[in-house]
């Protein structure tokens, strides 16, 4: 639900698009890295990691964790590492692993030869818990789960000590071996840190260290039936892997005393990391986590994790998103130390901003309507020249036909239109880009009434730009393509996903999946593009003049049939 808060920084986004002009301030990250650097804290050394659970696709507020992580790193001529937090066995697989590799790579990314798997120490984890259980500072606890639930208290209540607090170290270590060894079943036993029930944080209430689960790892196999926990086995791997500073989101910041506890109580670590937490980046008319996100997936309200409007990497590379974009808005937004909900329309205009110089111009009717040009001799045609790029001669130009046959787009034509309607109308004149000032002087229509044709004439001093014989001055400029020449493509449109700006928040009885919005999607069939296309890459962006930004559909465009996704309108 959007708090006062929330508006506040919707309210903030007119300062960010400020930042545009000046490029954000240092953030509170990057001071604390400098005076660590100056301090020749960790030998001046500075390395950070990624950590994604491998139960998912990366979305983009993934991505801003990655740009900040693998940017600072770079900054401070420092690594990165990439590190699988692959401690939960039965949501893991694979095919994520792989999918956020593409996703990094495809962000501009490298972790070098810095790619871990927290299941790489399972070994050592192990180790540390036995050294923890010998030193008297963790212990096998034999209460349920419920029962656990129950000891530990909650926020007004202090926790009270398990029973099974005082067991000897000799007799820990046997059970801690037994249950390594698969003698209990799930459930019956834990390891947890020996640390006070009666702390006010309840996460340094004897937290637990290890959980059986007779389950096997996509890594591991059936190797182990216990399992580390992630805020236990997240700070030692850090420290085994030598990080420095530990970047995660706020939710963490009440973990932090535990992380401290962890890198302090277990012995021979490589390095003393330390925990920074960032706010989560929120958008709004998005839902973000992986789990919503597998749910319309898994129940088909989208066609897959790279479905093009979905907030997935994956989705946004096949919609048509440029890294660019990506990185750009990840560096506009900045890093706040409280709760962020952006605006999707900042990160729009950042889309926007990166394509209008990235695209090649085009043009494409996706409502076709025919217009004939009766003084214009059928069967003649002439060679138009358009230039691919306003702002860049260098991008040369391409041919067009002209002849008198064209498409224009039905939104460009009214029959009775208002006054300050600047496109065609019967006995009105436009300017066909390009090319020619045409006037219509008829209609033709089908049995039904519907328009089907315009009838028009053109004036042929008027090619390029040039005025009109009685130098009247023509406002509106419309694009074309041939009738003969033009191809005929699927255009996909994509509207938001949901319907409302916070689409978490529902009333009860509803869920997140009620303020889709039914119309997401809107297909068209048959567009008219100007014949270039036939040979368009997958690797551009095309602007489809005065419509928006478009690319082919990298899993269901082929030459026999082309699919363009709209990526962006235009402003
Ligand atoms: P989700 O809540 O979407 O399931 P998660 O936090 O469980 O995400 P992880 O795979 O654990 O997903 O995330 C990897 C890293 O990305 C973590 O360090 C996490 O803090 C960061 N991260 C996840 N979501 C966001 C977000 N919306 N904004 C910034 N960073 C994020
Ligand atoms: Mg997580």
């Amino acid at each position: 639900m959007f708090m006062k808060k929330d508006i506040a920084d919707i309210a903030a986004k007119k300062e960010i698009a400020a930042k545009k002009e000046i490029g954000p301030a240092t953030n509170f990250l990057q001071q604390i890295i400098e005076k660590d650097v100056a301090e020749n804290k960790n030998g001046g050394r500075v390395s950070t990691r990624f950590p994604p659970e491998p139960n998912g696709y990366l979305h983009i507020g993934h991505a801003k964790s990655i740009c900040l992580n693998f940017g600072l790193a770079e900054e401070f001529k420092g690594q990165c590492h990439l590190r699988f937090d692959d401690t939960n066995p039965e949501t893991e697989e694979t095919e994520y692993v792989e999918s956020i590799k593409e996703d990094i790579r495809w962000l501009g990314f490298d972790w070098g030869k810095n790619l871990f798997y927290a299941s790489d120490y399972f070994d050592q984890l192990y180790e540390f818990a036995e050294q923890l259980i010998r030193d008297g500072k963790a212990y096998v606890c034999s209460l349920n789960e419920d029962q656990v639930r129950q000891y530990r208290g909650d926020f007004t209540t202090p926790g009270k000590d398990s029973p099974y607090r005082q067991r000897p170290v000799g007799e820990n270590l046997d059970l801690f071996r037994r249950m390594r060894a698969g003698e209990f079943d799930e459930g019956a036993c834990t390891l947890r840190a020996k640390i006070d029930m009666k702390s006010p944080n309840m996460n340094m209430r004897d937290p637990l260290l290890y959980r059986i689960k007779k389950v096997a790892h996509h890594r591991t196999g059936g190797k182990w039936c216990i399992y580390p926990m992630y805020d236990y086995a997240h700070p030692l791997s850090d420290a085994v892997e030598g990080i420095t500073h530990s970047i995660c989101t706020l939710e963490f910041q009440d973990h932090r005393p535990f992380y401290d506890w962890c890198v302090e109580n277990v012995r021979n670590l490589k390095s003393r990391p330390h925990q920074y937490e960032f706010a989560r980046l929120n958008l709004t008319y998005l839902v973000m986590s992986k789990r919503k996100l597998l749910q319309l997936v898994k129940e088909g309200l989208v066609s897959g994790w790279d479905d093009p409007r979905m907030p997935t990497l994956s989705g946004m590379r096949r919609r048509g998103y440029r890294p660019e974009a990506i990185r750009l808005f990840a560096q506009r937004i900045g890093v706040a130390k409280a709760h962020q909900l952006i605006d999707i329309d900042i990160f729009e205009s950042c889309v926007r901003e990166d394509l209008d110089q990235a695209a090649h111009r085009v043009m494409a009717v996706l409502d076709p309507l025919k217009l004939v040009i009766e003084n214009y001799p059928a069967g003649q045609s002439e060679e138009i020249l358009a230039a691919n790029h306003p702002k860049n001669p260098d991008w040369g130009s391409r041919r067009l036909t002209f002849s008198n046959e064209l498409f224009i787009d039905q939104k460009d034509f009214m029959e009775n239109p208002p006054p300050d309607f600047y496109r065609l109308a019967p006995g009105r004149q436009v300017r066909l880009r390009n090319a020619y000032v045409v006037t219509c002087h008829s209609v033709v229509r089908d049995g039904s009434g519907k328009i089907t044709e315009l009838r028009c004439v053109y004036d042929p001093v008027t090619r390029g730009g040039k005025p009109t014989a009685d130098g009247k001055k023509v406002k509106g400029i419309i694009h074309w393509v041939s009738a003969k020449d033009s191809i005929e493509a699927e255009v996909r449109l994509y509207r938001r996903l949901f319907q409302v700006p916070d689409p978490e928040s529902v009333p009860e009885g509803k869920t997140f999946r009620d303020n889709l919005n039914p119309h997401s999607l809107v297909v068209i069939p048959k567009a008219r593009l100007e014949p270039g296309l036939r040979s368009a890459s997958f690797n551009l962006r095309y602007q489809f003049e005065r419509t928006g930004y478009f690319c082919l559909d990298s899993r269901d465009s082929n030459s026999h049939h082309l699919v363009f996704n709209q990526i962006v309108d235009l402003p």
